[in-house]
């Protein structure tokens, strides 16, 4: 497989990229797509038969995949706040040296992952439905 990064060209009225000198090319290519392109270098699939494979199977496979792969990328819980309560029994009478007020973040719902186990930290503001950032299962958040 070839990849890379490779510079746009501003070619008249068109836009331009070159291909890696290994890749065998034809006298034309065929292409499809529009965020994502599918390219026959070889020109030998017509542009129909690429822009429906690219419907059908490419486009919804990498959104699915990009979907994960984000939610992957989410920070998860480092800690858990430990209620003073159970930290010390006497600490309603003594007052504690150092109180800072915080500010609240976005609300958060504990959850496991049906699949994997994991514990995911569910923020209430990005929505009831999203992928386990562990295992990328999809979950949906119902009340009980
Ligand atoms: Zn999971």
């Amino acid at each position: 497989m070839v990849k890379g990064r490779r510079r746009n060209y501003q070619l008249g009225g068109s836009k331009a990229v070159t291909y890696p000198s290994d890749v065998a090319v034809g006298e034309e290519a065929t292409l499809a797509g529009n965020r994502l392109l599918l390219i026959d270098p070889m020109g030998q699939i017509h542009e129909d038969e690429l822009g429906e494979f690219m419907e059908r199977y490419v486009e919804p496979a990498f959104v699915k995949w990009w979907r994960q792969k984000e939610a992957a990328r989410r920070p998860r819980v480092e800690g858990v706040i430990r209620p003073m309560q159970v930290e010390s029994p006497v600490a309603e009478e003594a007052e504690p040296v150092e109180m800072q007020s915080v500010i609240p973040g976005p609300q958060v719902y504990l959850v496991n992952c049906w699949r994997c186990g994991g514990q995911i930290a569910w923020r209430v503001d990005l929505g009831t439905r999203g992928g386990c950032p562990y295992c990328g299962a999809w979950l949906q958040l119902v009340s009980r």
